[in-house]
């Protein structure tokens, strides 16, 4: 079963109440976390992993051989991206463009092209506190491009079966939020009560009406703001599975690098029935 943990806002505490979750998920059940957030990934912040395998990632750029190619213009036509070009006598390849399709080497009718892999970043993965297997994508500095980073992370083989995957999105509601989200079982959105927080909300809630996926929300910094999520939420069917309030011994300890569940304990039975009951939504 895959749960994704997603907000659109950032600063909603998402990446606390995803590695909470896999926290109290794995006293039962094999856990295995994705840090998907691949331009800032803190997951290992709150759940320590000694990261011991390291793999680097990218795209594969066509590479043309000048004596080969016979500037037929085939590889532009294909392009979607207009990545390639033939002007003249010279065939050019813009990398910031391609997304690593493989389209124009497949029609070359001259097997002119070769593909040569374009690191964008690495992937990372060890065992993290309580047996939590664990792996972050980290994406270079300046890099355009999180989504072959996170379809890479996704497919990563894990170092052992896991029942459960937690997956901590990207904030936004954009491409890596999608990928992120794309073939998950469960929706979590974290949001907090005020104007921004629903306006996000909305936005992922969209991507996961999209894929027809079952979504709950979790209301954080819950006492602040107004009543307009919960009323979004009945409006548009999705159960607010948990709230936590604003408190600031949790913003304090959060801010220090100490998990929720150390910093308030008492959140723990809250946590095992939200699971239950994405368990039971699911059909796990
Ligand atoms: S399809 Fe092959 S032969 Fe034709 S222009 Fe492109 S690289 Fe050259
Ligand atoms: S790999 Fe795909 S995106 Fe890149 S140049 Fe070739 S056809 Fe274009």
């Amino acid at each position: 079963m895959e749960i994704v943990v997603a907000s659109g806002k950032g600063g909603t505490g998402k990446t606390t109440v995803a590695t909470s979750l896999a926290m109290v998920a794995s006293e039962q059940n094999t856990i295995r976390f994705l840090d998907c957030d691949v331009e800032a990934p803190n997951a290992r912040l709150f759940l320590d992993p000694e990261l011991d395998t390291v793999k680097e990632v990218g795209i594969l750029i066509p590479n043309v051989d000048d004596d080969t190619c016979t500037y037929c213009g085939k590889c532009a036509e294909v392009c979607q991206f207009h990545a390639i070009a033939v002007i003249g006598k010279k065939t050019l390849v813009f990398p910031e463009l391609c997304h690593g399709c493989g389209s124009c080497t497949l029609v070359c009718p001259e097997n002119a092209i070769t593909e040569e892999l374009d690191v964008m970043g690495v992937l990372e993965s060890g065992n993290a506190i309580k047996n939590i297997d664990f792996a972050q994508g980290v994406m270079n500095i300046g890099e355009p491009m999180a989504v072959p980073i996170i379809r890479e992370l996704k497919r990563w083989a894990p170092a052992k079966a896991s029942a459960i995957e937690i997956r901590d999105s990207p904030p936004g509601a954009s491409c890596p939020v999608v990928e992120t989200i794309r073939g998950a079982d469960f929706a979590l959105l974290v949001t907090e009560p005020t104007p921004f927080g629903l306006h996000d909300l909305k936005q992922v809630v969209e991507i996961t009406k999209e894929f027809e996926m079952p979504t709950g929300v979790v209301i954080n910094r819950d006492g602040i703001g107004n009543n307009a999520v919960e009323a979004y939420c009945e409006e548009v069917g999705i159960p607010i599975m948990m709230r936590i309030p604003m408190e600031r011994r949790i913003a304090e300890a959060i801010a220090s690098g100490k998990p929720l569940l150390k910093a308030a304990p008492e959140y723990q039975k809250d946590f095992e029935n939200m699971l239950g009951n994405i368990i039971t939504e699911v059909g796990a």
